[in-house]
Order: C-alpha cells, then structure tokens, then sequence
C-alpha cells in the first residue's frame, strides 16, 4: 500500500482514464476524492471503490465552475486536513482546424483544459507548503508535446498544461511539490466516442490505431493508471517538471 492514508482529489474520475487512476490509488490505501461533472458516474466509481475495500466520496463538480473546484478543494481540506495528491484530469476535445474551430469551442478547451487545473493547483498549493509537501499530476496529452492537424483549440491546450506544468514545478520544488504532466496517446476509453462516430465505427478506428501507432494498438486505461500510479507515490520522488508520454511510440514515430 504505497499510498495508504494520503488524501487524493481526482478531477474526471467517474470515466475512462481518471477512473482507472482512481481505483488503483485507492488500492494502493488513498482516501480518494472523485470529482466528476456527472455526478451519476462520480458515485459509481466511490462505490466501486469502496466495493473493493477502499475508501472514495463522490462530490459532483463541474472544473468550469470556479465556485465548485474552490468548494472541492476547500471542502477536502475542511473534512480531510490535508491533500497530498491532487490529479487534474477532467478535460475535454474540441476537434478542428483554425477556421473549422468556434471561439466557443477554443474558450471552452482553455476554461476546461487549462484554467481548471490553474485554479485548484492555486488552490491546494497553499496547504501543500504547509504541510510540507504534495504532488499535482496534470493531465495533458501527447497532443501536448507534438502537433497533428486539425487539432489547434485541443493541442494548444494541451501544451499549455505542459508549460504550466513545467512552470509550477518550479516555483514549487524547494517546498517539496511536485508537479508532472501525464502525456497518453490514444487510450481506448468513452472519449474517443465522437471520433470512433466520425471515422466511421469501431472497425474503421481500430485500422486507423493499427496503422498510426507504432505499437499497433491503443492502450488500456488500466495501462495509464500504471504511470499514474507512479507518478503521484514517492516512487517517482525526485522527479518533476515533466510530461510522461505514454504513446505506444506514436508521437517518436
Ligand atoms: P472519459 O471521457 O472516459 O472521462 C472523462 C470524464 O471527465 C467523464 O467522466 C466526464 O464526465 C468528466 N468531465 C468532463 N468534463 C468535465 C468537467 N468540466 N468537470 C468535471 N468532470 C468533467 O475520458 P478519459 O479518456 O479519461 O480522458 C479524459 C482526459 O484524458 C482529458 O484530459 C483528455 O484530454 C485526456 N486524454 C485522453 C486520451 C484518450 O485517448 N482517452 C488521450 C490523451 C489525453
């Protein structure tokens, strides 16, 4: 139980990757806090969670909502003390090229993808210096590290996760904080769902993973939580500032 007693706040945690990481926290001892805008899904991972003998709340939250990420983070800290952990994952994918893309759609991606994680880190970081130290895992993409077309509203989100990821770590690293950006590729979770529709279905997106990917597949979400896992325990403690990309190669190929 390398995680036994620390306190985690998952952002996104009712689906997909940000539950995946959630459940293996709480397996390895975290109280887990899932924070989801659907509140429905949220419960279902706590009591999941809990099923398995692990301790989760659901406290529903929509990251685009400054007053719920402050009463997340701020609730948390009433009830629990402290936070040691906290995974901003919650985002969202806005597809298109710059003239295919809506001012809307672009606002939407940094408000979510972006702001979000500023605000609860701005949040928690006070508590996490008191109390001698934390860890803030960002969730980016390789969508962050690279460019592909059609993708201007969500990569240069996801860079700018990774630049502030970056800058985080080190106005904070004398404190004992730590701050990494997790950088998956293609992960087969309910997110891809309106590009699986837009390909044309499961068997046209499974050729299309088979041939862009080096490694020929997609990965699991229990895959990504591995890293996650590594990334928010001290068996990454002297590591900081930097983007995982875990890709099957695709962003090196
Ligand atoms: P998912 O669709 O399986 O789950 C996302 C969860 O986030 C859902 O439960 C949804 O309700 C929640 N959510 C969405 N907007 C929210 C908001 N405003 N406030 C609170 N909760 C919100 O997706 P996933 O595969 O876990 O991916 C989500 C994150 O992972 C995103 O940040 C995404 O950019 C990143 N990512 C995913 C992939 C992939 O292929 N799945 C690849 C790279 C990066």
């Amino acid at each position: 139980m390398i995680l036994k007693d620390r306190i985690a706040v998952v952002t996104g945690a009712g689906s997909g990757i940000g539950r995946a990481g959630a459940m293996i926290m709480a397996r390895e001892g975290a109280v887990v806090v899932i924070a989801d805008r659907d509140q429905a899904s949220g419960e279902v991972t706590a009591s999941d969670i809990r099923a398995a003998g692990g301790q989760a709340e659901a406290i529903a939250t929509d990251v685009a909502d400054d007053t719920a990420v402050e009463q997340l983070i701020d609730g948390t800290l009433d009830k629990h003390g402290r936070i040691d952990i906290l995974h901003n994952h919650a985002g969202i994918q806005v597809g298109g090229a710059l003239t295919e893309v809506e001012v809307d759609g672009m606002d939407a991606s940094w408000r979510i993808n972006v702001r979000a994680q500023f605000l609860a880190a701005r949040i928690v970081m006070p508590a996490m210096v008191a109390q001698g130290g934390g860890v803030i895992l960002n969730t980016a993409s390789n969508s962050g590290v690279f460019y592909d077309r059609e993708m201007i509203a969500y990569a240069t989100s996801k860079h700018a996760v990774v630049a502030m990821t970056r800058q985080m770590s080190l106005d904070y690293a004398r404190h004992n904080v730590r701050v990494n950006a997790l950088c998956p590729g293609w992960v087969d979770t309910p997110f891809n769902e309106p590009f699986i529709a837009q390909m044309g279905g499961r068997d046209a997106i499974e050729t299309y993973v088979r041939t862009k990917i080096p490694m020929g597949r997609w990965a699991s979400a229990e895959e990504i939580a591995e890293a996650i896992l590594f990334l928010v325990s001290d068996r990454s403690s002297f590591m900081t500032g930097q983007a995982l990309v875990i890709d099957g190669g695709e962003s090196i190929g």
